[in-house]
């Protein structure tokens, strides 16, 4: 089953699906982080992205569903994943359907994290003090929301026609209230096996 974590830069998409990822041990692909790491290595993905990254901008569609066909053919990727930063357009959103369909699988939740603006901005600003993230300046802030609105947000459009399970998680919370709301989606069963997993760990 197949997990989407959806919402604007500085949603708490990451924050969040590492929570989710290590209590229900499944594993979390973020887009961002797998192409930072090809930068990082400066592998040609990584010199072909770098530039594109930084201004804040979006990796073409072809690239980045070779990157996620890949990442999905792996075995840790069968049982589940919770994907975070992919799709990002409505044409991502659809090869990501044609690609599971033709594996058998589905998306079970699209959860779609709420944030107004300033917030955004805000923990935007906080995090590149914190992590220097290339593509944490006000410019590269602004390209990349402007960039969520015009090519990301319509996705939602897109799962809201397909019948898919949309989700609105208010994400302008404290991590741990957020984290609960979604255990909350996730339904009662998710929420006792996670427990049950806390008191053994
Ligand atoms: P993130 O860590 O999710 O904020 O992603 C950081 C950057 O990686 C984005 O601003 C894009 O430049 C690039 N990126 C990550 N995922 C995608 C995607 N699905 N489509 C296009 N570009 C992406």
């Amino acid at each position: 089953m197949i997990t989407i974590i959806f919402g604007p830069p500085g949603s708490g998409k990451g924050t969040q699906a590492a929570i989710i990822s290590e209590r229900f041990n499944l594993p979390h692909i973020s887009t961002g982080q797998m192409l930072r790491d090809e930068v990082a290595a400066d592998s040609e993905l990584g010199r072909e992205v770098a530039p594109i990254m930084k201004t804040g901008g979006l990796i073409s569609d072809e690239t980045m569903v070779r990157v996620i066909e890949n990442r999905l053919g792996q075995p840790d990727a069968i049982p589940g994943v919770l994907l975070d930063g992919f799709p990002r357009t409505v044409p991502q959103a659809s090869e990501l359907d044609e690609m599971l369909e033709r594996t058998g699988r589905e998306i079970g939740v699209v959860l779609f994290f709420d944030v107004p603006e300033a917030e955004l901005s805000k923990r935007i600003a906080h995090r590149a003090e914190v992590d220097h993230r290339a593509d944490d300046t006000p410019e590269a802030f602004l390209h990349r929301m402007r960039e969520y609105e015009a090519k990301t947000a319509p996705v939602v459009g897109y799962y809201e026609g397909r019948g898919t399970r949309l989700e609105y998680v208010n994400g302008n919370a404290p991590i741990e209230a957020v984290t609960e709301s979604i255990l909350t989606i996730f339904g009662p069963q998710q929420k006792v096996n996670q427990r049950a997993q806390g008191e053994v760990a």
